[in-house]
């Protein structure tokens, strides 16, 4: 179940937005008093509410708004129970001190908005003590590992508990919680009243993580990244798993640099199969399994880890087979009788990640490769390691050919109005590939459609490597019409607004 937590200054908003979550389908809801700017006033709350509500008046020192004494507080949450709120939230330090009284369910909560501590079990050992029907427990997570420590206390519980972390890096475990036999997640209203770090939507959770269908049995995936919250593999996988009828759940999981390793080894504990890596991570990827295929080998970067058959890692690199794939469709689409890449002059900008495999996949196919980046020293490198041309960035736009490939993030949401290549040096009838897929059509894509070239944009790419990570992760063949459709409707310029 999810529980939606409400909080809001006026009580008449309080009344309609818990109305109307209830014809959205919110099966249980949080009021959070506190963020009531008058006296609160329980009975218009309470009253003919449209859904079971989880009572909560959470004070300054855990992030609460809470302006009254602590004894107006307190009979504030003893009237809820004697009102008879379905559940109260009672902190650990004052629990003792509110008697049981009727029906009303107690949460016994612990917050620590700092770190997840290292005496945590311990904590969670003397909360048992207390006269709970559950605990709650949220803690902010500095580790991605810390997500292992909150779901083992789900899963070793007696008393039902709700467990996660907070933080962007905590995310995970508020998903993967129900796998867990946690009572409920906590989610907000919508993206823009986001009431503790790392909540998710009630929205994200029910119909991107669809979160009421985890259960036991439920398959994990995610991606691996930092930054990891504008990435759209996740809507994309989950759409892709629920459309074949797998029950898989795939994460957002962001690990800083250093921790890569560490969290990959710990994270075997939630019996992940499969993941999707992106920056900062695909190079150091490979120190985690000497188990390559070709394509990841010669990059020298891994874009998936999947587990085979026998339990054992494996890091592959669906960037290149996707690029090579997607310039291929677009050169049969410009020239039927021609569509061979073998022959063609290539200019690539970018030296990094998506340019090492791409630039691997033209020089394979005997196109003439020229790399330009905007750090030279990188660029010339790179171009060292293809056996290619290189040019200085400055001189990008004097390179003669047919194809050019943006391997730079230049022109990205939100920075729409940037291109890296100026349109007067564009030729006309020369394919423009531009990587980026957020947004499908750059500006780069709009110059050089008025200058009669070709385009190309990463979206196939951007399908194309999922789709094959799909196979990777299910040993099944992805619906890519489905996941073409469903990243356009993600990315469409109504949800960047
Ligand atoms: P990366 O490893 O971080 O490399 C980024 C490259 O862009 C570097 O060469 C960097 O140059 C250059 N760069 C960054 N900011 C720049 C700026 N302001 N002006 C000029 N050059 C700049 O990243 P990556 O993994 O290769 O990804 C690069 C882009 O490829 C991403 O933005 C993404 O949109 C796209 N991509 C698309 C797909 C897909 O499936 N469609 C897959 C992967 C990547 P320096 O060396 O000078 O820093």
């Amino acid at each position: 179940m999810i529980c939606v937590t409400l909080g809001r200054t006026r009580h008449s908003m309080m009344v309609a937005e818990h109305q109307s979550l209830a014809e959205n389908g919110a099966q249980l809801v949080e009021l959070r008093l506190d963020w009531l700017k008058r006296t609160p006033e329980l009975q218009r709350l309470l009253t003919e509410r449209p859904t079971p509500v989880i009572v909560t008046c959470r004070r300054p020192e855990e992030t609460g708004k809470w302006r009254g004494t602590e004894e107006q507080r307190r009979t504030l949450l003893r009237q809820a129970i004697v009102l008879g709120a379905e559940y109260i939230d009672l902190e650990v330090d004052v629990a003792d001190e509110i008697p049981r009284y009727g029906d009303t369910k107690r949460i016994i909560s612990y917050h620590n908005f700092k770190e997840t501590p290292d005496n945590l079990e311990q904590i969670y050992e003397e909360m048992e003590k207390q006269d709970a029907d559950y605990l709650k427990l949220a803690t902010m997570a500095n580790d991605p590992v810390d997500n292992v420590r909150l779901l083992a206390l789900v899963a070793e519980a007696e008393i039902p508990t709700i467990a996660f972390c907070m933080g962007e890096m905590g995310v995970p475990s508020r998903i993967l919680c129900g796998k867990y036999g946690s009572p409920w997640t906590y989610a907000t209203f919508s993206n823009e009243r986001v009431l503790a770090p790392g909540q998710l939507s009630f929205e994200e959770m029910r119909d991107v993580y669809h979160y009421d269908e985890i259960d036991e049995d439920t398959r994990v995936f995610g991606v691996l990244g930092d930054p990891v919250g504008h990435s759209y593999s996740p809507i994309l996988h989950n759409a892709a798993l629920r459309h074949e009828g797998i029950n898989a759940v795939y994460l957002p999981i962001r690990v800083p640099r250093d921790v890569l390793i560490s969290t990959l080894q710990e994270f075997d504990k939630l019996g992940v199969e499969g993941y999707s890596v992106t920056i900062p991570h695909k190079e150091h990827v490979l120190e985690f399994t000497k188990r390559h295929n070709p394509p990841a080998k010669d990059c020298g970067a891994a874009n998936t880890l999947y587990s085979d058959e026998r339990g054992k890692w494996f890091a592959t690199n669906t960037d290149y087979p996707a690029a090579l794939k997607a310039l291929t469709q677009a050169l049969e689409l410009k020239n039927p009788d021609s569509p061979r890449l073998a022959g063609k002059q290539v200019l690539m900008l970018g030296a990094g990640g998506a340019a090492k495999a791409i630039g691997l996949a033209v020089v394979r196919s005997g196109a003439g490769l020229t790399i330009a980046n905007r750090s030279n020293k990188r660029g010339k490198e790179l171009a060292e390691v293809l056996n290619c041309q290189h040019t200085n960035w400055e001189n990008r736009g004097s390179v003669h050919a047919d194809i050019l490939v943006n391997c730079t993030p230049v022109g990205m949401y939100p920075n729409m109005e940037e291109t890296p290549f100026a349109q007067n040096w564009l030729r006309d009838g020369m394919l423009v590939f531009d990587t980026i897929y957020n947004p499908e059509n750059t500006l780069l894509l709009k110059e050089a459609r008025e200058h009669e070239c070709y385009t190309l944009s990463g979206l196939e790419m951007f399908i194309l490597q999922a789709a094959e990570q799909f196979d990777c992760f299910v040993n099944q063949p992805a619906p890519i019409d489905f996941m073409r459709e469903t990243l356009r409707h993600a990315i469409s310029p109504v949800r960047l607004n």
